[in-house]
């Protein structure tokens, strides 16, 4: 790989292919893989991973809004697309792109029978959501009877599947909890095949649901972060590859004197002679000010550069003092070997929230 000459994130399709492969191999043979492309697929890439999955029969894709499906159909997307928070304000792209709505609550679910209805729809495929203790979007277990009366009531729509979201599946403390959605959902599964004469789909679990619960994968799984990279543990994260490497490079180096200060409201203040690079990353581009005052660091010929002073739009400072380095040189912040969850976690973050929020500004590179 030539050394990046500006500030890079390189995709490695490679690593997503192991990461599915991985995942896919945690499932019965008849289990389904939904693959959560939401946010640009975690900030990497959204067409460009959906149509690598798409080459490896993925079953399904998820977004979170509407507009992320509409452009992964005209990226030549032909996988079922979920949208997992459509509002009524979406309906007619919803169905202009064939996309399979999340029916979550009565407003969404009576609203997109009529849109279905007065766009001349018959069977019209989507999903219904349901609240097993997130406590975020979905019906309750309550309303199965009424919904599925509704159902029958109307040839709008045919439910292609039911579904419900873990709130913690990646902490085996919460174990107990996780167990109790687990048995609200199978309530919610025995009571739709009573009554609805016909057999959705069932499914519950994310990538630590995968990972901890293999007993809840009924139909289908949802997985993000797996493919892209993280575990919900050091064991599991040695089975996966993180498939993003960001990378930028030197721009300049000052050497300041004792008692100099670098950057804005002289956030840093050196207490000897010090080298400090100044890097063309910034908040801008997704490293919040969280990140600055010595907590953050970048990796400059393998060694570790901290972050000092405060972060600015479009660069950050770290001090290479005892770095051998030049202007020029190329800067890891996270990648492979440099992870982006202990970087994350300097922050007081996780690893979602840094990688999602690499700025679409930053060149995407794919290996
Ligand atoms: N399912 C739903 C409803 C989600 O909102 C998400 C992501 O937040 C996922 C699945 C994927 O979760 P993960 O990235 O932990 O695999």
């Amino acid at each position: 790989m030539p050394k990046a000459q500006e500030t890079v994130l390189e995709i490695d399709l490679k690593a997503l292919k192991h990461n599915f492969e991985y995942l896919k191999s945690k499932l019965n043979n008849t289990t389904k893989f939904l693959a959560v492309a939401k946010a640009f697929a975690y900030g990497n890439d959204a067409n460009t991973i959906a149509k690598y999955l798409e080459g490896l029969n993925v079953e399904y894709f998820a977004v979170a809004y509407t507009n992320e499906g509409v452009a992964l159909r005209k990226a030549g997307i032909k996988t079922p697309i979920l949208v997992l928070h459509p509002l009524s304000a979406n309906f007619k792209a919803i169905i202009e792109h064939r996309l399979e709505p999340s029916l979550y609550s009565w407003k969404i679910f009576n609203e997109f029978i009529s849109a279905a209805s007065i766009e001349n729809q018959t069977h019209y495929p989507v999903h219904i959501k349901f609240n097993t203790g997130l406590n975020r979007l979905g019906f309750n277990e309550h309303d199965v009877d009424n919904i599925i009366s509704k159902l029958n009531d109307t040839s709008a729509i045919q439910v292609t599947s039911i579904f419900s979201h873990l709130a913690a599946s990646e902490d085996l403390n919460e174990k107990a909890f996780t167990l109790k959605q687990v048995d609200s959902f199978k309530n919610i599964i025995n009571n739709v095949l009573a009554k609805l004469d016909y057999k959705p789909m069932f499914h519950l679990c994310n990538t630590s649901g995968i990972l901890n619960y293999p007993e809840a994968h009924f139909d289908m799984v949802r997985s993000g972060i797996g493919l892209y990279g993280f575990g919900n543990s050091k064991k599991e994260n040695k089975h996966l590859k993180p498939i993003a490497t960001l990378k930028t490079v030197i721009s300049q180096i000052h050497t300041i004197k004792k008692g100099a200060s670098v950057g804005y409201n002289r956030g840093f203040k050196s207490d000897s002679e010090q080298k400090i690079a100044t890097l063309p990353i910034g908040h801008a581009d997704g490293i919040g000010r969280q990140y600055g005052q010595g907590n953050g660091f970048v990796f400059i010929n393998s060694k570790r550069a901290p972050i000092v002073g405060n972060v600015c739009m479009d660069m950050i400072m770290v001090n290479v003092t005892d770095i051998d380095c030049n202007e020029g040189d190329e800067v890891i912040v996270f990648g492979q070997n440099a992870s982006a969850e202990a970087l994350a976690e300097t922050a007081n973050t996780i690893s979602y929230e840094l990688i999602t929020a690499i700025s679409q500004r930053i060149k995407r590179i794919i290996l």
